[in-house]
């Protein structure tokens, strides 16, 4: 049987919603608008886009926005004085950095640098830290939005078996803490895995961060189980539309108009045959991470006004 496509898009704006509503509520208190600063460096047109969505999104939601963009070839200093200033700047809630940074900046050292209270990506070691000991602290929003789809689906995680494939910083690592927490038994895949079919296909809820176009196919799902898609790529080659999608899809007709066609980490076709759930790409985790975004950014601003995290 096919799976049941799990878009983002509904709880995304569900959570949009609260922030809206939260936001309101701290301005009819008397407290500053939330405020959030982006600092984009380099020339990546894909991070170019993902700046002006949350830009975008931030305005909807009633957040002040600024954006910081650095451009030219020798940033990396630039960054770093951004950081601080922005560190400064009483007014500033939260402090985004898109990455990847230009070659020259050290992107840990960036990192560090930011105010672990204006930490909305979640990626300073006190952010890391906080989440390993599962204390109050400011989530990677890619692993949070993605809690928050799960949460929100009914879909249970107690109890459950949970594998990610992939160990990064961002998402990985962070993934595998938040369904620790939520009571699943995880375990992390990465490329040095042995028999990676085996091993994600033990899981009731399988989450592909690998960054690799159309890694897990149906020998990797256990049937029935949660898949989740965190992987994003742009395809160039009709061979793999065409594989992915098959020669009577909407994606190949695009792909002959020259229109972009994405794909994630899973191989949408063959997955769609074994999961019982399956996110798509687009249209899955990318609009809660942008979601997840806006949450933290209200939850820096609640904290930094000596409010509750939460309304
Ligand atoms: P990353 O830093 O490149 O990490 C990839 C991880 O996957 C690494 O831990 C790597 O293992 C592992 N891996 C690579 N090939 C593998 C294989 N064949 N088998 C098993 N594991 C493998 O990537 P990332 O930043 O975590 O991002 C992952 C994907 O999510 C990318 O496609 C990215 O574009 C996408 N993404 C999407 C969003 C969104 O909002 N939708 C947000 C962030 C990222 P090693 O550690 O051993 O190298």
């Amino acid at each position: 049987m096919a799976a049941r496509i799990l878009g983002g898009e509904a709880v995304a704006r569900e959570i949009r919603l609260e922030v809206a509503a939260g936001v309101e509520d701290l301005v009819s208190r008397g407290k500053a608008r939330p405020h959030l600063a982006v600092i984009l460096s380099g020339e990546n047109v894909a991070s170019q886009v993902y700046v002006r969505n949350k830009i975008k999104a931030c305005g909807e939601a009633g957040i002040e926005s600024e954006l910081i963009r650095l451009e030219g070839e020798r940033d990396g200093g630039r960054v770093m004085a951004a950081v601080r200033d922005l560190n400064r700047r009483e007014e500033v809630d939260g402090i985004l950095v898109q990455l990847p940074l230009s070659q020259d900046a050290d992107e840990s050292e960036v990192l560090q640098a930011l105010d672990p209270e204006k930490d909305v990506d979640g990626l300073h070691p006190v952010s890391a830290g906080r989440l390993l000991l599962g204390i109050e602290g400011l989530r990677p929003c890619t692993p949070s939005g993605i809690l928050e789809l799960l949460r929100r689906s009914g879909i249970e995680v107690e109890g459950k078996r949970a594998v990610v494939i992939g160990r990064s910083e961002i998402v990985g690592k962070p993934m595998a803490l938040l369904l620790l927490q939520a009571n699943a038994t995880v375990t992390i895949c990465h490329s040095r895995t042995r028999d990676l079919p085996g091993v994600a296909s033990g899981a009731d809820i399988l989450v592909a961060a690998a960054g690799r176009p159309g890694l897990v196919t149906e020998e990797h799902i256990r049937p029935g189980a949660t898949v989740i898609d965190v992987g994003i790529h742009r395809i160039d080659r009709e061979d793999q539309v065409l594989d992915f999608f098959g020669p009577d899809s909407k994606q190949a007709a695009a792909f002959r108009e020259g229109r972009p066609v994405l794909v994630g980490d899973v191989h949408p076709r063959r997955a769609a045959e074994a999961a019982g759930i399956l996110t798509p790409v687009p249209g899955g985790v990318g609009p809660l991470t942008i979601a997840c975004l806006l949450q933290n950014t209200l939850k820096a601003a609640r904290l930094r006004r000596g409010l509750p995290a939460r309304p």
